[in-house]
């Protein structure tokens, strides 16, 4: 076992005055990349070491798996191997399976894998039509209303007071679901989850005997990310405490972004001005993963805000100076992906490996044009947390729909109107859904399936539903295989609690940072704030910021830069916002030549027809005209202009040089 004091070496002060405060209560608001996770490590092993606490009636509750598993990790090293360090399930599943025959007298019931099955069955016994994406939806929508102490009973009143909804449901129906389900579950003689929460509790709150011997073999309590704990996990911390204070909390209010699924930053705030108004406060505001440049961009996220962020704390920087955070406008969506996986391939090639190297974006949809963009560049890559475009089960639907309608030989002539008769079947429309959540996400998707038709409409009037099939199958494929050393694509939400070398934040225009579904509701747009801060402070030495203007080519540029950004655009970029000032970026802007560039396009139409691919694939209307301005003299130069990676320069090089030169 090290001696005690040498386990305070390699901790800055307040980490240190954390890990020597070891009687509670302690609350530490600490924030991103201060080392929290280091310091109650050390509290909990200085502990041990001191003698102060026996390992075995310590108890570390953290939130996801992976983090309870580094944590048992970190404390094995630090010699305080014995200590328990678990997720709140994890420690209620023990207590309640233990507890459960001497209370019950019977065999402890089977755990529900998922809940979809019964939750279909519910609206099906209430005759509630309802698609797989608003099954899912419900059984978020069980999950909130559970760990929230919402009964069913009350979800209709709830659901209108704060705001909720799930798909085009009434709110009352809703209730109906939530309480049908319970008796599903009943009648089959299981439990969910929440349930595992909830016996435990109950046992903990009826039993005398057995909350005694509970409390009698945890003495010490140590809650990380207290931040995103919700109210049923807080009844349970209190059972267990028993009225004691032996409790140390760590959580940063600036990172709380999972209120919707039913977390509560007011916790937070509660612990240490009501439940433990005498409890000292231990503030790391030392930030040890990102550059001064990159602390500075995240400390401005919240500089100017109201008092219902002041609980959060100003980073300091402890690092060498890096690179300038990049903000950089681009004309849309393609332009800005084909700049973001330059930047990758540069990156790379310095030295920076693609593991090191994260795309983070705020909906599982916008996932497409990353896959098809570092694909074309034979980037690895792998989809953080969810699945690639091409293989979600919408998408997947929507592919086999289409190319049945392909061979049938279906089609008015129009092809975005016929994609959208087509995915009529799928409930696809225009309008998108109300409200986030799964639903949301399958209409994304659907959405992004009828803009490819839209733009390849475009690149070629004549294209059909069977060209569309082709160059579906084509990005699939240009989508290949993950791989886990690869480039991480993740939305921000899936970033928590990570960290690289290069991360770019992506779409942050309004509408996407904030979601349009979150806009007229203040508390979801701080939310949103918060999930954007999450998103850059995971970047350790390079943090690229983008936004488009227009969702597509050559569509209207109406979006404006997230207000987010309002306080950290450089004057160059600023400018891009008053329309009549010239400015270096967006391409578009630059003056160019005009014939060069009607030129290079005759010669992209041609190219693009021979490989029936959509123009803006081979290059973009943006990046065309750069090449018209710039008129670039070698491959390097050529490489320079932005949307020309490697790739393309292997592939086009060669016939763009010999425009440019020809006249
Ligand atoms: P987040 O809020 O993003 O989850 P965090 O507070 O949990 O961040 P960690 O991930 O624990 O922070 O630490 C961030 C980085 O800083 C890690 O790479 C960690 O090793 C390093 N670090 C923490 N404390 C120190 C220290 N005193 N000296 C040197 N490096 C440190
Ligand atoms: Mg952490």
């Amino acid at each position: 076992m090290p001696d005690a004091d040498a386990l305070l070496d390699g901790l800055d002060p307040e980490q240190r005055e954390v890990a020597t405060t070891l009687r509670g209560p302690l609350c530490v608001i600490a924030g991103a990349g201060t080392g929290k996770t280091r310091a109650i490590t050390h509290r909990m092993a200085y502990g041990v070491a001191t003698g102060v606490y026996k390992p075995t009636e310590v108890l570390a509750v953290t939130f996801t798996v992976k983090a309870a598993g580094e944590m048992r990790e970190r404390l094995r090293t630090l010699g305080a191997a014995g200590v328990q360090a678990r997720t709140f399930h994890s420690a209620a599943l023990r207590q309640a399976r233990y507890f459960w025959p001497r209370v019950y007298g019977t065999e402890f019931p089977q755990i529900l894998e998922s809940k979809f099955g019964f939750v279909a069955e519910a609206a099906r016994q209430l005759g509630v039509r309802a698609d797989q994406a608003t099954l899912r939806d419900l059984a978020g929508e069980i999950e909130w209303a559970k760990v929230s102490n919402v009964r069913p009973d009350d979800y209709g009143t709830e659901a209108v007071r704060r705001g909720r909804s799930v798909g085009d449901l009434d709110p009352g129906e809703v209730g109906a679901i939530l309480r049908a389900y319970e008796q599903v579950k009943r009648d089959r003689g299981r439990i969910d989850m929440e349930d595992i929460l909830l016996i435990t509790a109950a046992i903990l709150a009826d039993e005398e005997a057995i909350a005694a011997e509970v409390r009698r073999q945890y003495r010490w309590f140590v809650v990380d990310e207290f931040q995103d704990v919700n109210p049923l996990q807080s009844t349970l911390l209190d059972l267990w405490l028993g009225g004691r204070d032996e409790v140390c909390v760590v959580g940063d209010p600036r990172q709380t972004i999972y209120t919707f699924a039913g977390a509560s930053a007011a916790i937070l705030g509660d612990f240490a001005t009501r439940r433990f108004p005498d409890a000292p406060r231990i503030e790391l505001v030392r930030n040890y993963r990102s550059t001064p440049q990159i602390v500075a961009a995240a400390n401005e996220v919240f500089a100017g805000r109201g008092p219902s962020v002041t609980l959060g704390v100003r980073l300091q920087s402890q690092n060498q100076s890096g690179p300038p955070v990049e903000y950089r406008p681009f004309p849309d969506e393609i332009a800005e992906a084909e700049a973001i996986a330059d930047r990758i391939e540069a990156l790379h090639r310095q030295g920076v490996p693609y593991r090191e190297m994260a795309v983070l974006y705020r909906i599982n949809a916008q996932s497409e044009v990353y896959e098809e963009a570092l694909g074309q560049r034979r980037i690895p890559y792998a989809v953080r947390g969810g699945q690639g475009f091409f293989s979600r089960p919408e998408v997947r639907q929507a592919v086999t729909l289409l190319r049945g309608a392909a061979r049938a030989g279906e089609g008015s002539g129009s092809l975005p109107d016929d994609v959208r008769a087509v995915l009529a079947a799928m409930d696809f429309s225009d309008t998108p859904p109300t409200g986030r959540g799964a639903v949301r996400d399958r209409w994304e998707s659907l959405k992004a399936i009828h803009t490819m038709a839209v733009e390849l409409a475009e690149g070629r009037p004549d294209a059909d539903l069977t060209a569309l099939v082709a160059d579906l199958d084509r990005r699939a494929d240009q989508a290949y295989a993950p791989s886990t050393d690869g480039v991480t694509l993740a939305t921000l939400h899936a970033s928590k609690g990570l960290e690289w070398d290069a991360v770019f934040v992506s779409g942050v225009q309004e509408g996407t940072v904030p979601y349009v579904a979150t806009m007229d509701d203040p508390q979801a747009v701080e939310e949103e704030r918060r999930l954007f801060y999450v998103g850059i402070t995971r970047a350790r030495r390079h943090l690229m910021v983008s936004w488009s203007a227009a969702r597509k080519p050559g569509g209207q540029a109406r979006r404006k830069p997230s207000r987010f950004l309002d306080r950290l655009l450089p004057e160059e970029v600023r400018v891009t916002r008053a329309p009549r000032r010239r400015v270096t970026l967006p391409t578009t802007e630059l003056d160019y030549d005009e014939a060069l560039f009607e030129r290079l396009r005759a010669w992209r139409k041609e190219t693009a027809q021979e490989a029936s691919k959509p123009a803006f694939t081979v290059f973009t209307d943006a990046t065309l005209k750069a090449i018209a301005a710039v008129r670039p003299g070698s491959p390097e130069e050529l490489l320079r202009v932005s949307g020309v990676g490697r790739s393309k320069l292997e592939a086009y090089g060669d016939a763009v040089l010999a425009i440019v030169s020809g006249d």
